[in-house]
């Protein structure tokens, strides 16, 4: 992955975290006026006109409007919740699967609430039967994530992005530790 490719943290003209794209993506936007540098990256890197500092902050110069953010319930949002752990032995793994803690047949609903990372020994184990029958505990009860940008940026505050966190509402030296 080179520079060009590197992320770049989408700010709406309100400084609100949007999204993420590129470099190439970024310098494309600031070219056309349609954003601004908020931070640099230290790389140097050659679009078509010149060579410039690759940004890693960009601000849109119009406002976008889109809907309130929600943490989808799917397969890899429920995994990334649970830190890609078992949250019945604590075991973290590839062979992952999702339990109902409530099952199904037992009128458990598929809701955050009601969801959690398993692994394919405790599933088993487990089969179809509420928590306190198998004798089993959870390691926390699930919950529905905030869509907070802290939240939804995580993968990418712990990637690292130093520029970025006072933008998604983290404190530096938190993140540090
Ligand atoms: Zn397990």
């Amino acid at each position: 992955m080179g520079p060009i490719d590197a992320n770049v943290l989408v700010l709406n003209s309100d400084y609100r975290p949007l999204n993420v794209c590129n470099v190439r993506r970024a310098v494309v936007l600031l070219e056309k006026e349609k954003a601004h540098t908020v931070e640099l990256d230290g790389v140097m890197i050659r679009s078509e006109r010149r060579a410039l500092r690759a940004p890693s902050v960009i601000r849109l110069s119009y406002h976008v409007k889109r809907p309130r953010p929600v943490v989808k319930l799917t397969r890899r949002e429920i995994l990334a919740r649970d830190d890609h752990q078992c949250q019945y032995c604590g075991k973290h793994g590839n062979d992952l699967t999702i339990d109902h803690v409530t099952p199904r047949h037992r009128g458990g609903q598929h809701t955050w609430e009601n969801v959690v990372t398993a692994c394919k020994s405790c599933n088993h184990r487990k089969g179809g039967r509420t928590v306190p029958e198998a004798h089993m505990t959870l390691l926390r009860q699930p919950f529905r994530p905030p869509a907070t940008p802290r939240y939804l940026f995580s993968s990418y505050i712990r990637s690292g992005e130093r520029t970025w966190l006072k933008f998604l509402g983290v404190d530096e030296t938190a993140a540090a530790s």
